[in-house]
C-alpha cells in the first residue's frame, strides 16, 4: 500500500509534508517549518511521528522541531554533510542510503545547489520524492551556496525518477515561478496551461505543491534546458544543458 500524504501549509508559505503507513501506524513527518499545523494534522487523525527527515539546514525548513519532539519525540534523520549545522541528528544519510518507513524502503538522493549538503527523499512505491527547496514547482531553489553545474546535476537526477512521481517540494511560488517561466518559454501550451490552473488554485487558496514530474519535465524551464525553443528565446542554439541552465538561473535571479 502507498502511503498517505498530506501537504501542510506553514508560516507564509512553506510546506511540510506527512507520510502516514496505514498498516504499520509508521508516519514521517518531511521537514517542520513550525509545529502548529503539523500538530494539528496529527492530532486530527490521531497519528503519531515515528521519523523526522529534514531536506536541508535553513530554518525555514525545521524551526519547528523542537515543538514538535516536545510533543512526539522521534528519531531526527538528515543529511551528514550538514550534521554540523542541522539540529542534533540520530541518523546522518548519505546518497544512496535506505530508510524504512512502514514496509516502504526510501533512498536518499544527494541534490546539492541551493546548500551544498541538501538531500531528497525518494519513495519509489509511493511515487513520491520529497525535494525541498532542490526542484520545487515550476523552479528550483537558488544557489546559495552550488554552483550552477552542481544543481544541474541534481536536477537530472531527479528528473530520472519515473514520470508520475510527485514532487513534494518546500514552498508555494509557483505562481511567481510561472511569470518568470513565461519569459523563457513563452509558446509553451502546457506552461500557459499550468500557469491559469496555478492562478485558479491560488485565487481559491489552494496548495499547487506537489506536483508530478511529468508536470515538471513538460514546464518547468528549470528542466528544459536542453529544448530547443528556450535555447532559441535565450538566443543561445549551441550551448551545452549545463549553460543553458545556468543562464536560466541567472535570469531568474535577476527577475
Ligand atoms: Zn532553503
Ligand atoms: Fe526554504
Amino acid at each position: 500500500m502507498p502511503l498517505e500524504i498530506l501537504t501542510i501549509p506553514c508560516r507564509t508559505d512553506n510546506y511540510a509534508f506527512i507520510a502516514h503507513d496505514d498498516t504499520s501506524g509508521e508516519t514521517a513527518v518531511i521537514d517542520v517549518p513550525e509545529a502548529g499545523p503539523i500538530l494539528a494534522a496529527l492530532r486530527q487523525r490521531g497519528w503519531v511521528p515515528s521519523h523526522v527527515l529534514l531536506t536541508h539546514h535553513h530554518d525555514d525548513h525545521w524551526s519547528g522541531l523542537a515543538d514538535l519532539l516536545a510533543a512526539h519525540p522521534a528519531p531526527v534523520i538528515g543529511a551528514v554533510a550538514d550534521a554540523g549545522r542541522l539540529p542534533p541528528l540520530d541518523r546522518a544519510v548519505a546518497e544512496g542510503d535506505r530508510i524504512e518507513i512502514g514496509g516502504e524502503t526510501a533512498e536518499v538522493i544527494e541534490v546539492p545547489g541551493h546548500t551544498i549538503g541538501h538531500i531528497a527523499y525518494h519513495f519509489p512505491q509511493s511515487a513520491a520524492v520529497f525535494t525541498g527547496d532542490s526542484l520545487m514547482a515550476l523552479g528550483c531553489g537558488r544557489l546559495f551556496e552550488g554552483s550552477a553545474a552542481q544543481m544541474w546535476a541534481s536536477l537530472t537526477k531527479l528528473a530520472a525518477l519515473p514520470e508520475d512521481t510527485i514532487v513534494c517540494s518546500g514552498h508555494e511560488y509557483t505562481q511567481s515561478n510561472g511569470k518568470f517561466a513565461a519569459t523563457v518559454d513563452p509558446q509553451n501550451p502546457a506552461l500557459a496551461a499550468r500557469i491559469e490552473r496555478t492562478a485558479a488554485a491560488r485565487a481559491e487558496g489552494r496548495p499547487t505543491v506537489p506536483s508530478t514530474l511529468a508536470e515538471e519535465k513538460a514546464t518547468n524551464p528549470f528542466l528544459r534546458a536542453a529544448d530547443p525553443a528556450i535555447r532559441r528565446q535565450l538566443g543561445i542554439e549551441d550551448a551545452a544543458p549545463v549553460a543553458v541552465f545556468a543562464e536560466i538561473r541567472a535570469r531568474k535571479d535577476r527577475f
